[in-house]
């Protein structure tokens, strides 16, 4: 039998950086969880990127968000997603796609994992348009200037790590 064949079109692999994990990646994350059987989200150990959070960090934030998520997992990976994917028996990868900006760069990434590994399709899931304009960046960018602003953007257990690593100045 191929590897191909050990593939489950009922377990998905949802990739990325997850620095940190935010309200619009759940949103995505718990509707992918309807879909599929098994959900594995994956924390890139992407040594090109210069992280907040470390690699452990991010996958424990994830941990204790997905809790109570009960077919839902989190796990580190390195190396090429598609092999991720085989490893774990994934026949499909998530992406989120949010602005048309994500359009480009998630069209080249879908190319190149199909052409490295046909037999691994990529599902592409939109938002809902309150979580459109989410991403981790810019709740990086609100964190440093002023942590209790991101209600909403970010699970509680982001929350308070983001208000440890930049405490409100006193008396602001
Ligand atoms: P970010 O772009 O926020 O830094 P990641 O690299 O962690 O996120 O992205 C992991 C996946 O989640 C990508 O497919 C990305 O497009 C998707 N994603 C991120 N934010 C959102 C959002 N607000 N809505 C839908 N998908 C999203």
């Amino acid at each position: 039998m191929s590897q191909a064949e050990h593939l489950s079109p009922r377990v998905a692999l949802y990739p990325g950086s997850f620095d940190p994990v935010h309200n619009g990646h759940l949103h995505i994350i718990r509707r992918a969880a309807k879909l599929f059987d098994r959900v594995v989200v994956a924390v890139a150990a992407n040594p090109h990127k210069n992280p907040l959070f470390t690699l452990e960090e991010r996958l424990e934030l994830l941990r204790e968000t997905l809790r109570a998520d009960g077919n839902v997992e989190a796990i580190t990976f390195g190396g090429l997603t598609v092999d991720n994917a085989k490893k774990l028996g994934a026949g499909v990868i998530i992406r989120g796609l949010r602005l048309v900006s994500d359009f480009e760069s998630e069209l080249l990434l879908d190319m190149h994992n199909r052409r490295l590994e046909p037999s691994v399709e990529t599902l592409y899931m939109m938002p809902e348009k309150e979580y459109i304009y989410f991403n981790s960046s810019f709740v990086k960018q609100i964190a440093r200037l002023d942590v209790p602003r991101l209600e909403g953007y970010v699970p509680d257990c982001v929350f308070r790590r983001l208000l440890e690593k930049f405490p409100p100045a006193r008396g602001a």
